[in-house]
């Protein structure tokens, strides 16, 4: 369903969330006060406009209370982040998404009432450092500090096993959320459903009982 977003902050990460928005069909406002980031994006957005983001009247013209999401991308000017978030919240805007750069802005914005924090620079370092740690992790994904999902390559080992013969839940407290094989997606594995090697399974669980799983049971 086409939705209505508008992206604050064209800098790298903004005019990204920005394109990719607009290709995949939702309407996109893109606003920033620099009318060269602006141009940056002009043929990814259905509208732009050039204004200060944390100028509260000037948020109010551009109807921004209507808009399904706002994502709030100012990096370096964390006050002004801090600032426009804030008015984002008391004019009513439902979900506001911001981009925080540090520790401090990441708790501000909590406490402010910014309905998702992401950190890119912070959350792709952490997967990488992953992907590093292990070669057979694909992808890695952290739902809590204890909890994640990860993608790991089926070996030789797995080659013809079905899920039940793994036992993966009862030997390791993990459950597969899937399985993928070249194109082809299996998203409710049935316990009797055989792995081939190669293929990638994506696996929930506690940290320590993915590590065991990855280690001992593939
Ligand atoms: P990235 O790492 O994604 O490139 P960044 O951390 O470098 O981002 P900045 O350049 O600090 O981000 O800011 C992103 C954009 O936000 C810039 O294009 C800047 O012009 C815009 N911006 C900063 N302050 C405001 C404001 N008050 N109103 C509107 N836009 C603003």
């Amino acid at each position: 369903m086409k939705k209505q977003f508008a992206v604050i902050g064209l800098g790298r990460f903004g005019s990204s969330v920005c394109k990719e928005l607009y290709h995949l069909g939702h309407d996109v406002l893109a606003i920033d006060n620099d009318e060269v980031k602006l141009n940056g994006v002009s043929d990814y957005a259905t509208h732009h406009v050039i204004t200060n983001a944390t100028d509260e009247s000037a948020l109010k013209s551009l109807g921004i209370r209507n808009f399904d999401y706002v994502i709030v991308a100012i990096g370096d000017h964390i006050q002004s982040s801090i600032l426009c978030t804030m008015l984002l919240k008391e004019i009513g805007v439902k979900k506001v998404w911001v981009k925080a750069q540090n520790d401090y802005h990441h708790k501000v914005l909590e406490k402010i009432g910014a309905d998702r924090i992401v950190r890119p620079e912070h959350d792709m370092g952490i997967r990488v450092a992953h992907h590093l740690d292990s070669e057979r992790i694909i992808d890695y994904i952290e739902l809590s500090e204890d909890y994640s999902i990860v993608e790991l390559v089926a070996t030789e080992k797995n080659n013809k096993q079905t899920l039940i013969e793994m036992d993966v839940r009862a030997k390791f407290g993990c459950t597969v959320l899937a399985i993928k094989r070249g194109s082809d997606v299996n998203i409710s594995p049935s316990p009797m459903d055989e792995i081939v090697s190669e293929d990638i399974l994506v696996v929930m669980g506690h940290k320590n009982d993915l590590k065991r799983f990855e280690a001992e049971g593939m």
